[in-house]
């Protein structure tokens, strides 16, 4: 009863033997034979880079790195939905894919100094998509120590640091942290000394610094500003919605006008800004592009803030008017005064006279037209909001000073008394 089993086995060894002979035949004659299927080499990818020079196209550039007409256009086409040709500018950075052969797969474009990029991309159905990407930053921190020469600006730029990053630096400092507190534009001398303890946003994996920047102390030492030695420290309090620059003894660096150009009350508006407003005397529609104050001829006009006089005389239908420039980014104008008592370069205070009210240029009786410039554009000064930051209070002074001792310490490395500065209350 065996052998019929016996026999299957015999048949199935004898039939898997066969097989295997069979097998080994194809392979051994496939060796130098016909292969079993066609296949190229490894795709890979061919990457040629570049930078924008003055006065390069999107489609010059695709031309020289021999990209076909027809896509060219495609590309273009994808490209400025993403990005706006207008700011293609030299020193930009470019990468153009293509496959071994010749196949255009994508093109990367770099602003230099920025965090954004962007592609095109042709997928394999041939349809051309762009995309803008934020490249993955870290902020390391930094020292920017200097004399200023001719002006702050100026030192940063000739000390190599690139003109977006100065930009920034000076928007930062001058135009915001110590705005209220130095005017950059009169009061900087010939040997001032400054420091900026700031962090830059480095890309990861590029090993490249961008213009991006978060001061975090600052100082400034001048001897023509009304505080010899100003000090910036970024702090947020506690319950704080944001950060705030403070001097070391905690009083905030940003203040706010006064709400009106007087000093007592007797005074009402009786015009307000308006784009389009009838003018009494012209009588045609004109725009006002102040706030009109009525107050008897005589009154005494203050300063909205601390400020140099730029114009102080006779300006056609203000009659006679005053500037103040306040900070880089705001100017005050009083009109038709009876009577200025400012001269021009002098410095005032916030709640100093400079004049009185009268009718003088064009103005149908006594007022005072009181204008606030905004980056040299008048705007609305009952609109604006200049809420000034609150000093830091008793409850968060010890966190303050915290803060304050370790940002002075990384600002002024190596310096003992770094942490035992303090601002002299008699020079502010
Ligand atoms: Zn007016």
């Amino acid at each position: 009863m065996r052998r019929p089993n016996w026999e299957k086995r015999t048949y199935l060894a004898i039939g898997f033997g066969i097989l295997a002979v069979f097998l080994l035949f194809i392979l051994l004659s496939n060796k130098d034979g016909v292969p079993f299927l066609e296949r190229t080499n490894e795709p890979q990818l061919v990457i040629s880079t570049g930078s924008i020079k003055e006065g390069d196209f999107l489609s010059k550039i695709l031309t020289s790195h021999s990209v076909p007409d027809p896509l060219i256009n495609q590309i273009q086409k994808a490209f400025f939905k993403a990005y706006n040709k207008k700011h293609i500018i030299s020193g930009d950075a470019y990468e153009i894919l293509t496959s071994t052969s010749g196949l255009f797969k994508k093109f990367i474009y770099k602003e230099r100094g920025n965090t954004r990029y962007y592609d095109v991309v042709r997928s394999s159905e041939g349809v051309f998509a762009s995309h803008a990407y934020e490249k993955q930053t870290v902020w390391v921190e930094e020292v920017i120590r200097g004399r200023v020469a001719e002006n702050m600006y100026k030192s940063l730029l000739s000390s190599g640091l690139n003109l977006n990053l100065v930009g920034n630096l000076m928007e930062e400092v001058g135009d915001n942290i110590f705005a209220w507190k130095i005017d950059f534009f009169t009061e900087q001398r010939l040997g001032d000394e400054f420091a900026i303890l700031l962090e830059r946003g480095w890309v990861v994996g590029e090993n490249q610094p961008t213009n991006n920047i978060h001061v975090l102390a600052a100082y400034y030492k001048g001897s023509g500003t009304r505080t010899k030695e100003n000090y910036a420290i970024r702090f947020q309090a506690q319950d704080a919605g944001k950060h705030d620059y403070f001097d070391l003894n905690g009083e905030a660096l940003r203040k706010e006008f006064l709400r009106a150009p007087f000093t007592h009350k007797g005074f009402r508006i009786s015009s307000r800004f308006n784009r389009n407003r009838f003018h009494p005397i012209l009588r045609t529609y004109r725009p006002h592009h102040g706030t009109d104050y009525a107050c008897s001829r005589g009154t005494r006009i203050v300063s909205v803030g601390n400020g140099t006089v730029v114009f102080a005389g006779w300006k056609g239908g203000y009659g006679n008017c005053i500037d103040i420039r306040h900070s880089q980014k705001f100017r005050s104008r009083y009109g038709h005064l009876s009577k200025i008592s400012v001269k021009v370069g002098q410095k005032v205070a916030q709640g100093q006279g400079i004049g009185f009210s009268g009718s003088t240029g064009m103005s149908s009786g006594p007022h005072l037209h009181f204008e606030m410039h905004v980056d040299g554009v008048q705007r609305d000064f009952l609109r604006l909001n200049f809420s000034s930051a609150k000093s830091v209070s008793s409850k968060d002074q010890s966190d303050f000073n915290l803060v304050k001792n370790e940002l002075l310490a990384r600002l002024f490395p190596g310096s003992p008394h770094a942490t035992e500065r303090k601002e002299d209350p008699k020079s502010n």
